[in-house]
């Protein structure tokens, strides 16, 4: 076999970027480089678009960009890395559905991502749900829907406000997204079934003293009193002390009646990478400018995996969004291209350019290159920046034309009972150890 052969972990938005990329790179120049993609799943998940899936807006397909469509050209391993040899060059992959490969590599892109950060409180694992995949987004939606509907044919008071009860910890922009989507649907629902959308209590905790710091402090006041206007209970400084499957309690002592717990509080690498003994920083690979693994010849890491320095800001490290792992996938594309004896490495280097906040009806708040918007405004730059940023047409086009819809009638609440408990808890959905948690 003379072809070389690059192996990527991951498609997700620096995975998905890499594999894209250098594939186009090496069809220009004829180089005789196969590619192939490891991933327990066969699309991309567009996940800032995982709130509207979770709240009924979008359909999670919309959000998943199909692998073989996008790049036909690479190879697609469906299954999970679980260790690599360093020094044999190969990697061992679980596969779904046959039995594990050892897939030999003469460059490996470490791009797994990150999963939900856990913190040890009694029940977290058993009573909480994620939202970094489909079956979590799903799950949230129809574990909610189905308590709204159990509630209608309540007849004790208390047990009604329980069923109607929803808790997320997390006030960061996912977290935010994600209660602004749900009360919506709650108010969808309230409206169709003809009772006051007040009967249903959202409550959202964080331990910081501000909703959405990443937006700036003006901004994160305007997210305050939107969110508090539209009736939701935001307690800040204060978390989960325990949960059980009617109530949590919060660190204020507050007991809280509720069947449905969102956990939102932000994330660390993927569990795999605590195995390669590489040396790690906030539970992400270290790794140099030019995205190559110290120390490593032919190994590189990018995204939410990597502890990626940030040479605008001399000193930190890039934080884990979309932006800088579609961005750190280009290079990635690049600088394995250029080890290759194709094109010239470079550093990764990138600059902000600010977040958009979908927050509901008629409101979002964006900052784009620095110019802070709220609003309709917002709105209206959020959703035009999603459909640009989805990277695919076909996908694009659902998108915008879910959009509009919004726009005409009333979000569907259907349940399709496609996920159940079992599948959406952080072990089975994301591969966190959660035994003895
Ligand atoms: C709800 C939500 C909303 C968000 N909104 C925004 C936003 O608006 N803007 C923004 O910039 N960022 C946003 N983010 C953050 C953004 O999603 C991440 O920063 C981004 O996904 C990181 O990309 P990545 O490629 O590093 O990892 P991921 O997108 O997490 O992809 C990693 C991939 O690797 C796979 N994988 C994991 N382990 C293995 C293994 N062992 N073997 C093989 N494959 C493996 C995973 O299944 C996944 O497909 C949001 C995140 C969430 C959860």
């Amino acid at each position: 076999m003379t072809h070389q052969r690059v192996v990527i972990v991951g498609s997700g938005f620096a995975g998905f970027e890499c594999a894209r990329r250098l594939s186009r790179i090496v069809r220009k120049s004829g180089a005789d480089v196969k590619i192939t993609l490891v991933t327990p799943h066969d699309y991309m998940l567009y996940t800032p678009l995982l709130p509207d899936v979770a709240g009924g807006l979008m359909d999670p397909r919309f959000v998943a960009i199909p692998l073989i469509n996008a790049m036909p050209e690479v190879e697609l391993c469906i299954g999970a890395a679980t260790d690599v040899d360093f020094d044999a060059h190969t990697v061992h992959v679980d596969m779904v559905g046959c039995d594990p490969q050892e897939l030999a590599w003469d460059r490996l892109v470490l791009t797994p991502g990150s999963v939900t950060r856990l913190f040890d409180i009694p029940g977290l694992a058993q009573h909480a749900r994620g939202l970094k995949t489909v079956a979590e987004g799903l799950y949230l939606r129809e574990k909610f829907l189905r308590q709204l509907e159990l509630a209608d044919i309540e007849s004790d008071a208390e047990a009604r406000a329980a069923r109607r009860t929803v808790v997320v910890v997390g006030a960061s922009y996912a977290g935010t997204e994600l209660v602004a989507q749900l009360r919506a649907m709650a108010d969808t629902y309230a409206h169709r079934r003809g009772f006051s959308p007040d009967e249903i209590r959202f409550v959202l905790l964080d331990t910081s003293k501000r909703v959405m710091p990443e937006v700036g402090e003006k901004l994160s006041d305007k997210v305050l009193d939107v969110l508090r206007g539209r009736g939701v209970d935001v307690r800040l400084e204060t978390s989960l002390e325990e949960l059980s499957d009617d109530h949590v309690v919060l660190t204020d002592g507050t007991v809280v009646p509720t069947h449905t717990v969102a956990w939102v509080t932000g994330v660390t690498g993927a569990p795999m990478l605590e195995k390669l003994g590489l040396p790690m920083e906030k539970g992400r690979l270290r790794v140099n400018a030019d995205l190559s693994v110290p120390g490593q010849l032919g190994v590189f890491a990018g995204g939410d995996a990597a502890a990626v320095p940030d040479v605008t800001k001399p000193g930190s490290i890039t934080p884990p969004t979309a932006q800088h792992a579609t961005r750190q996938g280009k290079t990635l594309a690049r600088n394995v291209a250029a080890s290759l004896g194709i094109g010239r490495a470079k550093n990764y280097k990138h600059r902000d350019l600010g977040l958009v906040v979908d927050l509901g009806p008629r409101f979002a708040v964006a900052n784009p290159l620095g110019v802070h918007l709220s609003g309709r405004t917002a709105k209206a730059v959020t959703r035009l920046y999603h459909v640009y940023a989805v990277p695919r047409a076909t996908n694009r086009w659902a998108i915008a034309m879910t959009y509009l819809t919004n726009l005409a009638a009333p979000r569907p609440l259907t349940m399709l009972g496609l996920v159940e408990e079992n599948e959406a808890n952080f072990a089975a959905s994301e591969g966190i150890p959660t035994v003895g948690r």
